[in-house]
């Protein structure tokens, strides 16, 4: 798919309820700071549209991205800030549950985590949680120009393990710097697209 249009259409918080659309959702996932923000960015070819780095504390909202009249990005609110109060993780917890048990129209999550870093337990909930709601999450191991190439394997089986991935569940390495992975997740999505 090529992108033509993005319009940031819907910005839901705590106690919004989330749009009926009509139009199909692909929703991205992960821990604060994974580069969330920055790989719905790459996918879109925009530089600076999804908001990125969000501070500790800052509103968490779930954002819809109109893409082309043709399907949304949902950003779900990253995860896992240390300095969040209980009260705030079980808000955001009671926001990922709501979309994900309420949407009509999910038809794909990407769950992204960072490919220097095994994934952790807020990971493996949030894996679980789509697996739990009938989505089987497509993962991106994302900054992958991090690392050298020949480590990559092995980070790549680490992180299937920690998540504890259904078998041959894809993990798809991104890097907003040089953008590989960008096709291979398009073409995910248009695969849900077309189906
Ligand atoms: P978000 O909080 O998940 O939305 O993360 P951001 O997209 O704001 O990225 C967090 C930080 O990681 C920023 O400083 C980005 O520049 C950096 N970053 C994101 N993706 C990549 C990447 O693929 N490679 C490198 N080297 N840095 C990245």
């Amino acid at each position: 798919m090529q992108v033509t249009s993005v319009n940031l259409e819907t910005v839901c918080g705590i106690t919004s309820k989330i749009p009926d659309n009509k139009m199909l959702e692909v929703a991205f996932a992960g821990r604060s700071n994974v580069g969330k923000s920055s790989l719905i960015n790459a996918l879109m070819n925009r530089k600076s549209y999804a908001r990125t780095s969000q501070q500790p504390g800052k509103t968490q909202t779930i954002n819809f991205y109109n893409i082309n009249e043709q399907l949304y990005f949902v950003d779900l609110p990253g995860y896992g800030y240390a300095k969040v109060s209980p009260e705030m993780v079980k808000k955001w917890g009671k926001m990922i549950d709501g979309y994900l048990e309420n949407s009509k129209v999910l038809r794909l999550v990407f769950l992204l985590v960072d490919i220097r870093h095994k994934p952790n337990k807020n990971d493996k909930q949030m894996y679980d949680w789509c697996i739990n709601y009938g989505f089987n999450p497509i993962i991106i191991a994302t900054k992958e120009d991090k690392v050298k190439r020949s480590q990559k394997a092995n980070l790549i089986k680490e992180i299937k393990n920690a998540l504890g991935v259904i078998e041959g569940t894809p993990v798809i390495p991104f890097s907003a710097v040089s953008k590989s992975g960008r096709d291979d997740i398009w073409e995910y999505i248009d695969m849900v697209y077309e189906a």
